[in-house]
């Protein structure tokens, strides 16, 4: 088994993540031993696909203030082109070129990630809170786990991407910082590393000097109310899922470097463990 000490690497979607560098790092690491599992997401491409195709992406409030796309099932299948198509088989590509044998997969794949899709959610549109009922969006509730341990004691490399799929088998989004947690906890991973545009959990987001290098898990509901905002605090909450479900420690680092996943593990971002 080549569990112990396994890696989960998750790399956003955003304009601000670089992939090449990531993929150099992974490669470099593979090469030398460390087995570990890419997460990656596609926001920025799903929406300028969307755009392109007439179906201009549309995001959606909750009351607790967290901002989710609205996937209704034209949005569901732009989204499965994107991630699974174009933004998986260019990391395998990448991946291949670089001498592993990647394997991608969507959530979907052998029921990888299965999840509740979300009947109805409140949502505040325009100050209005209503109920939207036709979403394909949910929270992963099993992860395939057996699955990806028989890629990696093969020796493929998986790259694994949302959608999940429902307990109906309908494509369902799901967030990425948190379909990485799942897995890693299914793993029984070592460490997750979520990469991002920034360059960890900052005290004053947009000032970044003020980089919290270490974050015990006690502290991360504070953090989540007083420091993070955005898309920081999915990733706060899928460190706190990731830890709850047995995974040693928990780094946010940038990508924007050589070396990203090297430098996030020699404790260049923000690490967070029990
Ligand atoms: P992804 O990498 O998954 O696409 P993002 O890069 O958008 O996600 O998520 C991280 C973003 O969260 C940062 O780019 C930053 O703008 C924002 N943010 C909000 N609060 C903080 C904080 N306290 N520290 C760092 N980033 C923060």
């Amino acid at each position: 088994m080549h569990t112990n000490g396994l890696l989960v690497v998750k790399v956003g979607g955003g304009e601000g993540n670089r992939i090449e560098p990531v993929l150099d790092d992974l490669a470099e690491l593979w090469h030398a031993g460390q087995r570990w599992v890419l997460v990656h997401g596609g926001s920025a491409r799903t929406n300028d696909v969307a755009t392109a195709l007439g179906h201009p992406p549309q995001f959606i409030t909750s009351p607790s203030g967290f901002t989710s796309r609205r996937t209704d099932r034209q949005t569901a299948l732009i989204f499965t082109m994107v991630y699974a198509g174009e933004m998986n088989k260019t990391i395998v590509e990448g991946l291949q070129a670089r001498g592993i044998d990647a394997v991608g997969l969507s959530g979907a794949d052998g029921r990888l990630l299965e999840g509740e899709r979300k009947k109805a959610i409140r949502a505040v549109v325009n100050g209005r809170r209503m109920i939207v009922r036709d979403d394909y969006t949910g929270t992963i509730r099993r992860v395939n786990g057996t699955l990806l341990r028989l890629l990696l004691d093969a020796g493929y490399a998986p790259v694994v991407c949302p959608p999940a799929i429902s307990h109906e088998h309908e494509l369902i989004n799901v967030d990425g910082d948190r379909a990485a947690a799942a897995l890693a906890a299914a793993l029984h991973a070592h460490t997750l590393v979520l990469l991002t545009g920034a360059p960890g959990l900052l005290r004053t987001p947009d000032d970044p000097t003020s980089r919290i290098a270490t974050l015990p898990a006690v502290a991360l509901e504070e953090a989540m109310t007083t420091y993070a905002q955005g898309r920081m605090r999915i990733k706060l909450l899928a460190a706190r899922e990731a830890l709850d479900g047995g995974v040693a420690q928990v780094v946010i680092a940038t990508s924007n470097t050589e070396h990203p996943v090297q430098q996030a593990l020699a404790g260049n971002g923000t690490i967070i463990s029990v």
